[in-house]
């Protein structure tokens, strides 16, 4: 079962890691109050639609006014919204994702999944994010890190800093990259999880690490738990 960006990003939270403030909404209208709530002067608008490359394909915005925010939802909600992920005839976006923009320094990327031969979740990491990984696998293999997890110890500092030493992360963001690793290894094992990426995860303008998308798959068989 996939969940929709805002429902991964809760779980995120509700980890420890790292995300935007944020309100999900239904109808066009609440778009204000979402700005308003969130607050500050610049927001992201996000369709929320189980496929990514949303960016390229006029499903994520960047906002000045409130009144722009209504336009988008106006525009998207009921409609449906075709990416390179999706089939011809698109997803239905029913939600719309309003966020708080993140000043971006660099984007990177972080995934895990369940390696059926090793029986491990593994993280993949690269410090090329924001774009399609197939590609950057296909061209510079050399930029992706894939690091099993041992079931039985979980993520360990060292594994933490042989992904972050891929992303080139400095001292301090390696730092903080540490727990981030142990957090989504538990939610991933607590969550029954087969799927789970950040695509981007940025270092912001601040130095700070943080998860930007969020895209969380939970095996169906778990569905019951
Ligand atoms: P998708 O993967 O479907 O294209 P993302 O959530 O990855 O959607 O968003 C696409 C791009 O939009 C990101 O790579 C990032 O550059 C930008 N972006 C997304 N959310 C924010 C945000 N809250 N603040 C600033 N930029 C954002
Ligand atoms: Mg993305």
């Amino acid at each position: 079962m996939n969940l929709h960006e805002f429902q991964g990003k809760a779980l995120f939270a509700d980890y420890g890691l790292p995300v935007s403030k944020g309100k999900v909404i239904y109808e066009a209208e609440d778009a204000l109050k979402a700005c308003r709530d969130i607050g500050g002067t610049k927001w992201v608008v996000k369709a929320q639609v189980h496929a990514g490359g949303r960016g390229k394909s006029g499903g994520v915005k960047l906002v000045e006014t409130p009144d722009e925010a209504i336009k988008f939802a106006k525009k998207w909600l009921g409609k449906r919204l075709v990416t390179y992920q999706t089939d011809s005839s698109g997803q239905l976006v029913n939600s719309i994702l309003v966020e708080e923009c993140t000043d971006i320094e660099k984007e990177l990327y972080l995934s895990a999944v369940i390696d059926r031969d090793s029986q491990r979740v593994v993280f993949i990491g690269s410090s090329e994010g924001g774009v399609n990984i197939e590609e950057v696998a296909k061209n510079t293999p050399e930029k992706i890190i894939y690091e099993p997890i041992d079931p039985l110890c979980g993520a360990q500092g060292f594994q933490a800093r042989k992904i972050a030493k891929v992303l080139e992360l400095d001292v301090a963001q390696t730092k903080q990259f540490t727990p981030m690793l142990k957090n989504l290894t538990k939610l991933f094992l607590e969550k029954d999880l087969s799927l789970l990426e950040i695509n981007p995860l940025v270092i912001t303008s601040g130095g700070n690490l943080h998860c930007l998308d969020a895209k969380i798959n939970i095996d169906a068989n778990a569905i019951f738990r």
